[in-house]
């Protein structure tokens, strides 16, 4: 097993939210950013024609795969979710978030998180200013996320690729809601 090189995922702002995945398809996939489903799994996509319009893949030295070779990792793109409340995604590249209010790096944060199975997200007191903020409104940095629903794309290394702002407009237009993007290595 090959180390994941990672994913660029997509999420609304406020965690709360949960945008319809239905809508969300059909609006994706209208925009060139969907292709067709790929065999044998019903929540995952080859990426569409304009995939590349939407997403920016910087340097020149990037190859990406973007339809099945044998076992190769490609590109392609999955929703995670619906959560009936809003779940904490973090990766192997997740680093220490910093305080909303001092910017105190919060070194514990993997023994400070809430429980997913907790009923309800608890707030978490910075050690620096003791200011309790909720986790996600700590500054994750881009490494981490928490939301209901993700649009999920495979095999992009973290910063080599960013959503365009006609993709987030896209997606706020269609929801009625601001997005945020993020990166996971699992
Ligand atoms: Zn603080």
């Amino acid at each position: 097993m090959s180390v994941h090189t990672g994913r660029l995922l997509l999420r609304p702002r406020d965690p709360f939210l949960l945008p319809e995945r239905a809508l969300l398809t059909s609006v994706l996939a209208d925009a060139g950013l969907l292709g067709a489903p790929l065999a044998g799994d019903d929540n995952a996509f080859a990426v569409g024609e304009r995939f590349l319009q939407l997403v920016t893949f910087a340097g020149c030295s990037v190859r990406i795969e973007l339809s099945p070779v044998g076992d190769a990792p490609f590109c392609h793109i999955r929703f995670a979710g619906p959560f009936r409340r809003p779940v904490f995604l973090s990766g192997r590249n997740t680093r220490p978030p910093r305080c909303p209010a001092c910017r105190a790096l919060l070194r514990s944060w993997k023994e400070s998180l809430p429980d997913r199975e907790a009923p309800e997200p608890m707030p978490i007191a910075c050690p620096a200013c003791g200011e309790a903020s909720p986790p996600w409104d700590y500054d994750w940095k881009e490494q981490a996320g928490f939301g209901r629903l993700f649009v999920w794309i495979e095999e992009v290394f973290p910063g080599e690729a960013t959503p365009t702002p006609a993709l987030m407009a896209l997606l706020a237009e269609a929801t009625g809601y601001e997005w945020r993007h993020f990166y996971l290595q699992d």
